[in-house]
């Protein structure tokens, strides 16, 4: 066992000489085989897994989604969700959380790229904007704020931007150009639209104003980027939920319905990161069982 902000990979050498798996069954002379998450997936950790004489099996989650489609009563090879960091805050929504949290998250993971997948509780543009500074590539879905929307007209994604011209194409066809920038809550906004809306013959559905104004962050290509991942991994969602929102589940289950014990954030903070420990250990546990889970403790001086 390690400490939580320990790449998964650095002590597995230890680990599979500590789980000496003794099988009467099947005989030796078959196969043994290793499932292990991506998180073990670089050369060095296959190198590893081969040399102990296993065969790995390390697949990403699509893969493993695929198979599961394939074959719905075959259970999975690997299914193990780790909280590989954890934190608390009284702030009442989370749109200030995606970037520190998945940086934070990326290195206790030992990782230097990283994909973070999020609700859309968390969409902030600046927040997109600083994991893609640090290199991480998020993946969420935006809110749906869009008041034409919501009122039957047409949306900002009916809009096609064309980034050769800087302009967008209406759903009349029209051009919509280049207006002006200006300064809004810190983020300078470029506005776009069409002189042909005023004698627009679906203009109603479009805008109540004289114009369809259409307004376009001066980054706004890491959002576009941001839901072209989401686009191409329409399960992302899905597998968010099912692998972590379960473990939120479980903390509940535990804890019942009542609040915390402690007092003030620091503390708070605390007996959350206490119950993410119980968490982990408990799965090691469900894993590896006592005895082995002790084996491996001992090596590692813990
Ligand atoms: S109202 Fe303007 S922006 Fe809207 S569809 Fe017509 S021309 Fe295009």
């Amino acid at each position: 066992m390690t400490a939580a902000n320990v790449n998964d990979g650095k002590r597995l050498d230890q680990v599979l000489q500590a789980i000496v798996i003794k099988r009467k069954c099947p005989p030796l002379r078959r196969n043994k085989h290793l499932c292990a998450d991506a998180g073990y997936r670089s050369a060095e950790n296959l190198r590893i897994i081969d040399e102990h004489g296993y065969i790995a099996h390390v697949v990403d989650r699509k893969r493993e989604a695929d198979a599961k489609r394939r074959h719905p009563n075959r259970k999975a090879r690997r299914w193990v969700v780790e909280v590989a960091h954890s934190w608390f805050t009284n702030e009442g929504h989370d749109r200030n959380q995606l970037a520190p949290m998945a940086i934070a998250a990326r290195e206790a993971m030992g990782k230097a790229k990283l994909q973070a997948v999020a609700d859309r509780g968390y969409y902030s543009g600046t927040q997109i904007k600083d994991c893609d500074d640090a290199g991480i590539a998020p993946m969420l879905p935006k809110p749906a704020t869009s008041n034409a929307k919501a009122e039957g007209r047409f949306g900002k994604a009916d809009f096609i931007y064309i980034a050769r011209d800087d302009e967008y194409r209406c759903p009349a066809g029209q051009r919509a150009i280049y207006r002006f920038t200006r300064e809004e809550n810190g983020l300078q906004i470029r506005r776009y639209w069409s002189s042909a809306c005023p004698q627009c013959p679906i203009k109603k559905q479009c805008t109540p104003s004289d114009y369809r104004r259409i307004s376009r962050w001066e980054h706004e290509p890491v959002l576009d980027a941001a839901q072209r991942r989401l686009d191409m991994h329409p399960n992302a969602m899905t597998v968010r939920r099912r692998t972590v929102e379960h473990v939120f589940g479980t903390f509940k289950h535990w804890m019942g319905s009542t609040h915390f014990l402690m007092r003030t954030l620091p503390n708070v903070g605390t007996e959350m990161s206490l119950h993410v420990i119980a968490y982990n250990l408990k799965r090691l546990i469900g894993i590896l069982g006592i005895a082995r889970t002790i084996k491996a403790m001992r090596l590692l001086g813990a």
